[in-house]
């Protein structure tokens, strides 16, 4: 089954087009890895798909479902299409429990108790048991974002989508996030992943598609993909 499909997006700023007629579907339990050059449109095209840009022309179906353009649609689906970002972004004054249980609890109106079995379950996944209660200020980079991570998991996402993880982190930790991810990989968690990391979208995806200057030049399975000369 598709759990996420763009139909003919097409994105401008102004004059200039960002993205031109970008199609593309994600099925349950498939991980799609976006590459391509910095200014190609990728971050844009996973903003669209989490009801951050408007767009021009074009439609996106969520579980089959057409998803209509305006704001308290995609305020009750962002929870359902979950996103990671290259600035972690926690509140700094909140504790990495309550970071990760607010918006399950204030957004989703889900029992406390429960959500926080369930982050401090994904928190031991992902190597950080025993920081619940730690402040932000208290973690590294890695750590930081691996807590975003569990942030946008304890919503229980059906779709995870990854825009550049990793671009913000030192460089020794970046492994201990991409781990993390490979773990949901695994799992066969459903996800669209846009990364410069090369090694890491082979190992990681089924499907890689290639942006350039806005348009899929390009769309294969991850083997076929990395195996031309
Ligand atoms: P990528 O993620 O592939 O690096 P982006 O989606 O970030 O690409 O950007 C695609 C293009 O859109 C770039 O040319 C960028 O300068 C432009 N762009 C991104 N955000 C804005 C904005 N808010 N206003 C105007 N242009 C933007
Ligand atoms: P509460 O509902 O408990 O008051 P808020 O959601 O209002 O918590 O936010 C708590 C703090 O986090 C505020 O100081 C707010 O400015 C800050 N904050 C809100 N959104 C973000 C964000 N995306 N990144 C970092 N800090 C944020």
């Amino acid at each position: 089954d598709m759990v996420l499909e763009a139909r003919n997006l097409s994105k401008r700023y102004g004059n200039q087009k960002i993205l031109d007629n970008v199609s593309l579907q994600i099925a349950e339990g498939e991980v799609v890895v976006i590459i391509g050059p910095s200014g190609s449109g990728k971050s844009t095209l996973l903003r669209i798909l989490n009801g951050l840009e408007d767009i021009q022309s074009g439609e996106i179906y969520f579980q089959g479902r057409k998803v209509e353009a305006n704001e308290q649609v995609w305020q009750k689906l962002r929870p359902e299409i979950g996103m990671v970002f290259q600035s972690y972004d926690l509140f700094p004054n909140k504790t990495v429990l309550e970071n990760c249980t607010v918006a399950p609890v204030k957004v989703q109106g889900r029992k406390l108790e429960e959500v926080r079995g369930l982050v401090e379950r994904l928190l031991e996944k992902v190597g950080l048991a025993g920081y619940a209660d730690r402040m932000p200020s208290q973690l590294s980079g890695g750590q930081q974002q691996r807590v975003a991570i569990v942030r946008t998991l304890a919503m229980q996402p059906k779709v995870l989508l990854l825009d550049e993880i990793t671009a913000a982190l030192d460089p020794e930790v970046v492994q201990d996030v991409l781990r993390v991810i490979l773990d949901l990989a695994e799992e066969k968690t459903t996800m669209l992943i846009v990364t410069h990391e090369m090694g890491f979208a082979r190992q990681v995806s089924d499907r890689v598609i290639f942006l350039d200057r806005g348009v899929i030049v390009e769309e294969a399975a991850t083997d076929k993909f990395f195996d031309k000369p």
